[in-house]
Formats: C-alpha cells, sequence, structure tokens
C-alpha cells in the first residue's frame, strides 16, 4: 500500500512540478506532462482496478485541465512578449528614423551650405566680372571677403615683369574694420619685394602662423602684433606670377574656402590684365609707347573739360623733326623709326606723368599739360629743343645730330574748343619751322 502511495503522491508532485517546469522552458514542461500520463495511467490502473479504457478519460480530462491552462498562459505570454517585442522595435525605429533624419538634415545643411557658397561665389565672380578696372573689382572683392571671412587685413599685389623680372606694379588694400563703402585712408604700404620672396622656391599656397612661423612673419617686415596666422596665395597666369593674394589672420579652418575664392579671383585679375593690356595696345602706338592719335584727342579732351570746369590753363605743345625727309633718305627709315622712338623717350622723361603725350603724326608729337601756365609751357618747350639739340642719336652703326621745332599754344587764352587750340599750336610751330627750325615758337593772333 505504502508503495501504492508512494507512487500516487509521485503522480502528484510531477503534476504539479509541470506549471512550474513550464516557466522554466517549455520542453521541460512537455518532458513532465508526459512523464507525468506514463506514470499516472498504470498507476491508476492499478490503484483503482479500472478498466484500461475507463481510466483514460480522468487522466485525460486531468490532461487537457493543464493544457488549457499551459495554452492559455502561453498565449497571453507570447502575446505580451509579442507586444513587448513591438514596444521595443517601436522605440528601435523611431530611434533609427529620428537618427536617419538627423543625418538627413546634416547632409542637407551641408548641401544647402555647399550650394550657398556656390551661389555667393557665383554672385561675386558675376560682381567682379562687371569690372574691367582692378579698383572697382577689388572694391567688390573686399565687401565679399568682409562678409564671409574675418580676416584683419588682405592685400592684393599686381605684378608685372621688367626684363621679365617680376616687380610689384600695383598694391590694393582692406582692413577689416574699414568702413563698407572703402571711404578709409590706405593701409601703409605692404613690402612686396619681401612678398614675392615667399615664393622664391615654388608657387605654392603659403600658411604661417604664430606658433610655428613667429620668425618668417617677422622677416616679412608687417607689423606683427596680434598677428595669428598669414596666408599668401600666389596669383598664376600661363605659369607666372601676375599676382600675390596676402591676408592677416585669417581663421585656419577658413582656409580651404578662402582659396577656392582666391582661384576665382585670380582668374578676373587674369581677364582684368588682358583687358588692360589690349586696351595699352588698342591706345599706344607700337613704335614709341606713346598714346594713338585718336586715344590722344580723347585723352586731352577729357583734360580740357577739366580745365574748363576748374578754371585751369591748359598747355598745348607740338612738335615736329627739322628736316626728317633728309634723314630717312640719308640713313634709311630704320634709322629713322631709332630717332622717333628716341626722341618719343626724351619726351617722356622732360614731362610729368600727369602729362599727355602722344604721336601726333609721324614725326610730330602732341603734349598736354594740364594746369601748366604759359611760362612753364614754353620753359618745358625749351627744354625739350635743347635736351634733343645736345642727343647724339644712335641707330645701328650710326651717330646723328638732330633738331626739333616746337610750337605752344593755350588753353583758354588762345581758344576755347580743343581742336582749335591744337591748330594754334600747329601754327605756332609752322612760325617756328619758318624762322629757322630748332626754335620753340608760342601761338600769336
Ligand atoms: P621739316 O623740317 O619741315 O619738318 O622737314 P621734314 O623733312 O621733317 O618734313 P616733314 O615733317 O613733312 O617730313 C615728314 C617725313 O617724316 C616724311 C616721312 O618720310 C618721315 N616719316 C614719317 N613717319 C615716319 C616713320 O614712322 N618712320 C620714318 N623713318 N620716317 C617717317
Ligand atoms: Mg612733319
Ligand atoms: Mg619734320
Amino acid at each position: 500500500m505504502l508503495r501504492l502511495k508512494t507512487i500516487y503522491a509521485l503522480f502528484i508532485l510531477i503534476t504539479l512540478a509541470a506549471p512550474a517546469g513550464y516557466l522554466y522552458s517549455e520542453l521541460v514542461t512537455y518532458i513532465l506532462v508526459s512523464a507525468s500520463w506514463l506514470i499516472a495511467y498504470p498507476a491508476l490502473i492499478f490503484i483503482f482496478r479500472a478498466d484500461p479504457v475507463n481510466a483514460l478519460a480522468p487522466i485525460l480530462f486531468f490532461n487537457l485541465l493543464i493544457s488549457a491552462y499551459f495554452w492559455y498562459r502561453n498565449i497571453t505570454k507570447n502575446e505580451r512578449t509579442l507586444r513587448h517585442h513591438a514596444l521595443n522595435d517601436n522605440d528601435a525605429d523611431k530611434l533609427k528614423l529620428a537618427e536617419e533624419r538627423d543625418r538627413a538634415a546634416r547632409f542637407e545643411a551641408g548641401i544647402k551650405g555647399k550650394e550657398t557658397e556656390i551661389v555667393n561665389l557665383y554672385e561675386i565672380t558675376r560682381k567682379m566680372s562687371e569690372h574691367l578696372k582692378f579698383e572697382e573689382m577689388f572694391r567688390v572683392f573686399s565687401l565679399f571677403l568682409k562678409e564671409y571671412f574675418t580676416f584683419r587685413r588682405c592685400d592684393l599685389l599686381i605684378l608685372d615683369r621688367v626684363d621679365d623680372i617680376p616687380r610689384v606694379d600695383r598694391v590694393y588694400s582692406v582692413r577689416y574694420e574699414d568702413p563698407a563703402d572703402g571711404a578709409a585712408p590706405a593701409p601703409d604700404p605692404v613690402n612686396g619685394e619681401k612678398l614675392m620672396g615667399l615664393f622664391a622656391d615654388g608657387f605654392r599656397d603659403i600658411l604661417l602662423t604664430k606658433e610655428e612661423d613667429a620668425p618668417a612673419i617677422k622677416s616679412l617686415g608687417i607689423d606683427d602684433r596680434g598677428i595669428e596666422t598669414f596666408v599668401a596665395l600666389p596669383l598664376l597666369s600661363e605659369r607666372k606670377m601676375v599676382g600675390i593674394l596676402a591676408v592677416e589672420n585669417l581663421m585656419k579652418d577658413d582656409l580651404e574656402r578662402f582659396v577656392i575664392v582666391a582661384m576665382q579671383f585670380a582668374l578676373e585679375i587674369k581677364k582684368v590684365l588682358l583687358y588692360e593690356m589690349v586696351e595699352k595696345l588698342s591706345v599706344t602706338d607700337s613704335l614709341t609707347g606713346l598714346y594713338v592719335r585718336r586715344y590722344l584727342y580723347e585723352r586731352l579732351d577729357e583734360e580740357l573739360q577739366r580745365s574748363r570746369r576748374y578754371n585751369f590753363e591748359f598747355a598745348f605743345i607740338m612738335v615736329d623733326i627739322d628736316d626728317f625727309k633728309n634723314c630717312n633718305d640719308t640713313y634709311g627709315h630704320m634709322v629713322g623709326d631709332v630717332v622717333i622712338k628716341d626722341i618719343a623717350r626724351i619726351i617722356k622723361e622732360s614731362v610729368r606723368e600727369i602729362d599727355i603725350v602722344g604721336r601726333y603724326g609721324g614725326e610730330e608729337f602732341a603734349i598736354g599739360l594740364p594746369e601748366t601756365g604759359i611760362e612753364s609751357a614754353l620753359h618745358v618747350a625749351e627744354r625739350l629743343r635743347k635736351k634733343t639739340e645736345d642727343n647724339v642719336f644712335k641707330a645701328f652703326d650710326e651717330k646723328l645730330k638732330l633738331t626739333i621745332s616746337v610750337g605752344v599754344a593755350m588753353f583758354p587764352r588762345d581758344a576755347a574748343e580743343l581742336n582749335d587750340v591744337m591748330d594754334n599750336a600747329d601754327q605756332a610751330l609752322y612760325d617756328a619751322k619758318r624762322s629757322g627750325k630748332n626754335v620753340v615758337r608760342e601761338y600769336k593772333r
């Protein structure tokens, strides 16, 4: 009897343990329930001396109960985990989505930034290209710089070449704190030679920092108080340096952007240089480098208008080489050309920078002296005559002596219109020729 009770107790224990096993794992549950079957079935038949078929009924019923309970547990548990997972998935998705959105936003901002940069670059290029003069182009450029960069000072050096040796032709400067209209005193000049020296061993972008290149910065001779960075970019055209762009205290992060802008700027500079060259070619005479007649008129007229506005005197000098036909006949046209070139040089050297000198005809020259009275004009004319008379013209193997005749007329004393004053000077020249050449004559009514 005891054995039966033990088996019976075991059966109950195992049956009760089944749900507990379920908590541990489904496989364990299955094994326990199956085991309870295996033990319970013969036990029940034996205890109740039941018919094996009849004994199935309570066992099945009992098992059904347990199974139903498990199903219920299982379903609810699955549902819970499902819901739990769904919830988790949802959160993760949300997180992922947010990350994606952030990334996209950053990307978009990046693109927007680049786009604005390109638009700005296009805008400044367009604006710069409207200008064919350095002053105006640099003004546009410096306004742009101030808007998009932080710096202390920026210099543009335009170089030109004399016998293929580069030298500084012009410097344009802007300081960050200058008023936007640019109406500020020009900053002290930069040392062009020293700046050019930075590129002695090749054209590359140069970035000097206070921490690493203090001596190099000092050697530039610039005001190095408070200097953090110094950037110098060579502006190249046909592998030759046509300019230098130098910037003080540009932020290091801005360097890349600045180089792009500078490259665009260099293109514009090339264009302006080309334009200047073409303009110069079209207005200057190839033999003498003096203004051609058409442009001479233009310049003289401009100056005459200005003289009229400000009540200035304006002197006109006309020069003609004496017996030049003889010179040509004796020495040939080649020698004659050298003489013309030489006299042009003498004239250029004898007048001021603001005076206007042109080749009026073959061996005739016209000079306009703004803000000049008759006394000074006669003085200049006489100086020209004397210098020519004293000069020994050397052409090829020839050495020759030549003289000029000079006529002088005055605005507004002699005439009010350009053509008339020119005629007057021409008439004075004719007088000079008539009175034996190699003399200066002023116009007399
Ligand atoms: P005058 O003292 O009266 O001026 O006598 P001239 O012989 O100089 O006479 P004119 O001024 O009329 O002579 C002009 C000469 O200059 C004619 C031409 O052969 C010469 N000529 C003009 N243009 C050139 C040039 O570009 N080269 C050379 N070699 N000769 C030129
Ligand atoms: Mg002549
Ligand atoms: Mg002559």
